[in-house]
C-alpha cells in the first residue's frame, strides 16, 4: 500500500477550522460578520459558559432559500465572490466560504433560516461535519445559527480554552468592536441568561459613549481627513490620554475590525513629543479606502490586512492625526467644529454630526485654557497653580506648562530666526570642557536657528552675543551652563538631534518646582500657555494640567452615585 492518501472532507474542514476558529469568540465574530453581510439591522447573541457550551446568533437579514442553506455548509461555498478578480473589490466581511463548514465540523450546529420571499423556513442540523437532518420549520425571515459543544471532537483544541470568564471577555470584545463600527445596528448580548449589552440604533458618537464610557469623547479630538483616495475619521485621545496598552485602540478599515501595527504606529508617531515613551494613545479610527488597495485575504481570521502602498497610508495617518492634534492646540480655530464622521452617509450621519456639534458646543465653553477670564485660586507648594473653571478645579504643573511654552517658542524661533535674536547687554564668555566644546561646534547651526549668536574666542572659549528673546533673564548664564552640561553628557550616549536641544533648553529655562510665582507671573504663564500649541502636555509628554470636575467631586462626596 502506498503511503500517500487523500484526507477526508471532514478532516480537511477540521484543519481549516483550526485556523478560522481559535476560540468561541472567533465563532461569534464569523457569525456576526455573516449577519452583517446579510443586511441585518438587528442581531442578538446568546452564549453560555463563555461560548464553550452554547452560542446562538440570530439576525433579521436576508435569510436563505432551502438550496442555499444546504450549500452554505460546504467548504468554499460563498455567495460573496465568484471570480478571482472579485477579491480585489471585496466590500463584504466574508468571502472565503470557510466559516460555516469549519464550525460545523467541530461542533453541533443547528441553522434555521428563511428568506423574505419563501413561505417556510429551513432547518439544517450538522454534527462533526455531517448533516444529520434537514427539514421545514416555522420561522420569521432571517437566520439563526446555534453552535453547541464547540471542539467536542477535537479535544486537543478544547484543552487550549481558558476559563469561562476569559472566553467570555473575548466574546464581549468581539461584539463591542462590531457594535462600535456599526452604530446603526441593534445588538443584544446575553451570557448565561443575563443581558450584558443592549444597544438600540445610535449615532456614531452616542455608540462610542455607550460602549467606551462618557469620558472617551470628552478626552478625545475629532479626526477628519480626506483625499481623493482615502477617508480617515473618528476620534483620538487628547495628549495625556494614554494607556500602557493598546486596549483602547479601535481601528476599522472599510468597517472591518483590524489589528494593524502600521496604523497603530503611525498614530503613535503622529503624537511625537506629546506622548511619553511606552504608552499608547486611545482612538477610534475609521479608514475608508478603495478595497483594491488593501488586501484583506492575508489572514484566515481576517484580523490583519496588507496595504498596497503602506508608506502612503502611514503618511496619511500621520497627517490626519497631527492635524487633529494641532487644531486642538491652537486658540481660535474653528476646526473643532468639523465633524469627525462623514456627511455623505445620509441622514443618519447628518444627525450624528448635529449630535457632535451640540456635544462640542457644550464642552467648549468649559475648557478652562480657552477662557478669557482666568480665575486663579492659588499657587500651592510653590509648584502648582490652582484654577477655578466652569467645569471644576484645574491644577497646572508650572514646570511642565512653562516647558511646553518655551519649547514651542523655540521651535518658532527656529522657523523665523531673524526676529528671535536679542543681543545680550554684556556678552557671556563660556569656558567649555572638551565635550561641551565638541557639542557646541556640532550644534552651532541649530543654536543659531534658535536665535543664539556665538563667537569662538579660542580653543574651548566661546562668547555668546545674542540669545532667543524669551531666554533673557538674570539667570541666563546658569541656564545656559546647565544646558551645556546636560548636552555634553547626552552626547556621550547618542547623537544629539535638534529636537533634543529644544527640549533640554526648554527644561533648563522653565520655572522650577518649588519656585514661588507672583500672582502676575502665574497669570502671565497661564495666558502664554493658552496661546501655545500642544498645550496639554509638556515636551516629554507629561500632562500640563489635571481637572477635577464638579461631577467627580459630587461622586466622591457621595452626593451623586
Ligand atoms: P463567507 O461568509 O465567507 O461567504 P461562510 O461560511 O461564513 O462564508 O458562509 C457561507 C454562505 O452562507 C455565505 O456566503 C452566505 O451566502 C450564507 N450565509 C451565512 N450566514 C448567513 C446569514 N446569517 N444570513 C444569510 N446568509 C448567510
Ligand atoms: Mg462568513
Amino acid at each position: 500500500m502506498g503511503k500517500i492518501h487523500l484526507l477526508s472532507d471532514t478532516l480537511i474542514s477540521q484543519i481549516a477550522a483550526g485556523e478560522v476558529v481559535e476560540r468561541p469568540a472567533s465563532v461569534v465574530k464569523e457569525l456576526l460578520e455573516n449577519s452583517l453581510d446579510a443586511g441585518a439591522n438587528k442581531i442578538s447573541i446568546e452564549v453560555e459558559q463563555g461560548g464553550m457550551r452554547f452560542i446562538a446568533v440570530r439576525d433579521n437579514g436576508c435569510g436563505m432559500e432551502r438550496e442555499d442553506a444546504r450549500l452554505a455548509f460546504t467548504r468554499h461555498a460563498t455567495s460573496k465572490i465568484s471570480h478571482v478578480d472579485d477579491l480585489r473589490h471585496i466590500r463584504s466581511f466574508g468571502f472565503r466560504g470557510e466559516a460555516l463548514s469549519a464550525i460545523a465540523s467541530i461542533a453541533l450546529v443547528r441553522m434555521k433560516t428563511r428568506s423574505g420571499t419563501s413561505d417556510a423556513g429551513t432547518e439544517i442540523i450538522y454534527e462533526g461535519g455531517k448533516m444529520i437532518s434537514e427539514g421545514h420549520v416555522g420561522f420569521s425571515p432571517g437566520t439563526e445559527i446555534m453552535v453547541r459543544n464547540l471542539f467536542f471532537n477535537t479535544p486537543a483544541r478544547r484543552k487550549f480554552l481558558k476559563t469561562e470568564t476569559t472566553e467570555f471577555s473575548h466574546i464581549l470584545s468581539a461584539v463591542s468592536h462590531m457594535a462600535l463600527s456599526h452604530p446603526g445596528i441593534t445588538f443584544e448580548l446575553k451570557h448565561n441568561g443575563k443581558t450584558l449589552l443592549q444597544v438600540p440604533p445610535q449615532m456614531p458618537e452616542e455608540r462610542i459613549q455607550t460602549l467606551l464610557g462618557n469620558n472617551f469623547l470628552e478626552e478625545s479630538l475629532p479626526v477628519s481627513f480626506q483625499t481623493s483616495s482615502i477617508h480617515i475619521y473618528g476620534f483620538i485621545g487628547k495628549p495625556g490620554m494614554n494607556l500602557s496598552s493598546k486596549r483602547r485602540q479601535y481601528l476599522f478599515i472599510n468597517g472591518r475590525d483590524i489589528n494593524d501595527t502600521l496604523v497603530s504606529r503611525a498614530a503613535c508617531d503622529a503624537y511625537g513629543s506629546r506622548l511619553p515613551g511606552r504608552v499608547y494613545p486611545i482612538f477610534v479610527l475609521h479608514i475608508d479606502m478603495n478595497p483594491a488597495e488593501v488586501d484583506v485575504n492575508v489572514h484566515p481570521r481576517k484580523l490583519s490586512v496588507k496595504f498596497l502602498d503602506s508608506q502612503r497610508i502611514y503618511r496619511d495617518i500621520i497627517q490626519a492625526v497631527s492635524q487633529a492634534l494641532e487644531d486642538n492646540g491652537q486658540v481660535g480655530t474653528n476646526r473643532k467644529d468639523e465633524r469627525a464622521f462623514p456627511k455623505e452617509r445620509g441622514t443618519f450621519f447628518q444627525a450624528a454630526m448635529e449630535f457632535t456639534k451640540q456635544f462640542m458646543e457644550s464642552t467648549k465653553s468649559s475648557e478652562g485654557l480657552l477662557q478669557n477670564e482666568i480665575h486663579i485660586l492659588s499657587q500651592i507648594a510653590d509648584s502648582y497653580i490652582l484654577l477655578q473653571e466652569t467645569r471644576g478645579l484645574a491644577i497646572i504643573d508650572q514646570h511642565a506648562a512653562h516647558e511646553r511654552i518655551l519649547y514651542e517658542e523655540f521651535r518658532n524661533y527656529a522657523a523665523q530666526r531673524e526676529q528671535g535674536c536679542q543681543p545680550l547687554l554684556v556678552p557671556l564668555t563660556v569656558e567649555c570642557s572638551r565635550e561641551e566644546g565638541l557639542f557646541l561646534r556640532e550644534a552651532l547651526p541649530d543654536l543659531e536657528h534658535m536665535g543664539f549668536e556665538f563667537d569662538e574666542w579660542s580653543g574651548n572659549t566661546f562668547i555668546i552675543r545674542s540669545c532667543p528673546a524669551n531666554l533673557k533673564t538674570e539667570n541666563f548664564q546658569k541656564i545656559f551652563l546647565d544646558f551645556l552640561n546636560d548636552m555634553a553628557e547626552e552626547r556621550k550616549k547618542e547623537k544629539i538631534l535638534p529636537e533634543k536641544i529644544l527640549k533640554s533648553m526648554a527644561c533648563k529655562a522653565a520655572v522650577k518646582f518649588g519656585m514661588p510665582l507672583s500672582h502676575q507671573e502665574q497669570e502671565q504663564l497661564l495666558r502664554r500657555l493658552e496661546k501655545t500649541a500642544n498645550n496639554t502636555t509638556c515636551p516629554h509628554g507629561r500632562p500640563t494640567r489635571l481637572t477635577v470636575t464638579f461631577e467627580e467631586l459630587e461622586r466622591r462626596f457621595y452626593r451623586k452615585k
